[in-house]
């Protein structure tokens, strides 16, 4: 069986483990934990970077430093994972969902404008696949409207736009760790802030309230509860095994760019045929190969070439329900204009296996498995 997805190891893991142990300091901001830090403000070159407990914890960070209250509108796409919704239905927040684009499947940023009310406040970008959204059109908007971006860049660890690395182009960045996700510690994540405006606020919510990180660099003589926060920093532990990815970032990229291309050049014929289409990277993104993914005619057939495919012992999967078509979707939020692309894409959608480590022989058995239902 070729499993979708494996979750990275490098094999250093269990070694930092033992070693956050060994420490004596297993509870958040350890030694791992700044390591981490470090090495993810220099690569992203973002003013400041926290590890928090998930994706979904960066994003509700996000959404209380952007001060949603209850409400307050967040416009948002509605092909999405629902961690992106969660964050600000959690306070109080209406969501107004937009069309994707079918190219990228990342938010219509032309459409952005008519969604805008006066009760508006953020606009939640997310990048799909880490491939960018049109980060200088919606920033434009965002700007000219008095509202703040929070970019889901929870697939887009080591994903640029012109030059700029994800999740530190608007007001708040938010990375995924999670084991299905490009370099995992097991379940986690990081906010990403691109100036230091925000940093005192960032520390205390994410220190249960307090300000101990303050306390603790020396600007202060005690620690106080200083305003609302919750606690969104992981054990050392966890941080020890993303720690062992991150060292190894370029090497888990490059293996992970190599199958993205050996699947969109063996496919190619198969585009060319105007038998499936295969992924658009616009100019000015450079990618990071976190997803490979192709899309059928419509549903019917994709639902056969996920049998066919699982016949021949390979996993692959698709998602997602559109967001406004589901229960909670109905319940917290509308959909701005016409669904034109997000639920006819999200039907034809499917990703191929993709992971660190993936066998070049497994790689081409997914492939035969692809031309082999289209091609008899
Ligand atoms: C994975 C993911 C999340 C959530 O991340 P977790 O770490 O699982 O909480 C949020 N948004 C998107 C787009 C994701 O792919």
């Amino acid at each position: 069986m070729i499993d979708f997805n494996v979750p990275p190891s490098t094999g250093k893991e269990p070694v930092y483990i033992a070693q956050a142990i060994a420490n004596k300091k297993i509870c958040g901001d350890g030694p791992f934990t700044k390591k981490c830090h470090r090495f993810l403000e220099e690569k992203t070159g973002a003013a400041a970077v926290y590890l928090t407990t998930s994706g979904t914890s960066a994003l509700e960070m996000a959404a209380i430093l952007s001060e949603i209250g209850p409400g307050d509108e967040v416009i948002l796409p509605s092909y999405t994972f629902c961690s992106t919704a969660d964050a600000f239905v959690a306070r109080g927040a209406r969501l107004v969902f937009v069309d994707i684009r079918p190219d990228t499947m990342n938010i219509d940023e032309t459409k952005i404008e008519a969604a805008i009310t006066d009760r508006t406040r953020v606009i939640a970008v997310v990048h799909y696949a880490g491939v960018s959204c049109e980060m200088d059109a919606i920033m434009e908007i965002a700007r000219r409207h008095g509202l703040k971006v929070v970019e889901d860049a929870a697939q887009a660890v080591g994903s640029y736009y012109k030059g700029k690395a994800l999740g530190t182009i608007g007001d708040f960045g938010c990375f995924s760790f999670h084991e299905t996700k490009n370099y995992s510690m097991g379940e986690g994540g990081a906010l990403l802030l691109p100036t230091l405006d925000k940093r005192d606020e960032a520390e205390i919510c994410r220190e249960k309230g307090t300000d101990r990180s303050r306390f603790f660099r020396g600007q202060g003589t005690k620690y106080t509860w200083a305003d609302f926060g919750s606690s969104y920093l992981p054990s050392d532990i966890n941080a020890a095994y993303l720690w062992a990815q991150l060292e190894m970032f370029d090497e888990i990229f490059n293996d992970r760019m190599k199958t993205w291309q050996t699947y969109d050049e063996a496919l190619r014929p198969l585009r060319e045929a105007g038998l499936i289409e295969t992924q658009t990277i616009p100019e000015g993104c450079a990618h990071n190969a976190h997803m490979y993914y192709i899309k059928a005619k419509d549903l019917a057939e994709r639902t056969a070439l996920i049998s066919h495919l699982k016949a021949l012992g390979i996993l692959a999967v698709f998602h997602y329900i559109p967001l406004h078509s589901s229960p909670a979707g109905l319940k917290f939020g509308r959909f701005a204009g016409e669904d034109v692309w997000t639920t006819r894409e999200s039907e034809r959608l499917l990703r191929l296996p993709l992971y660190y480590g993936i066998t070049p022989e497994d790689t081409a058995r997914v492939i035969e498995g692809v031309r082999s239902f289209y091609c008899h």
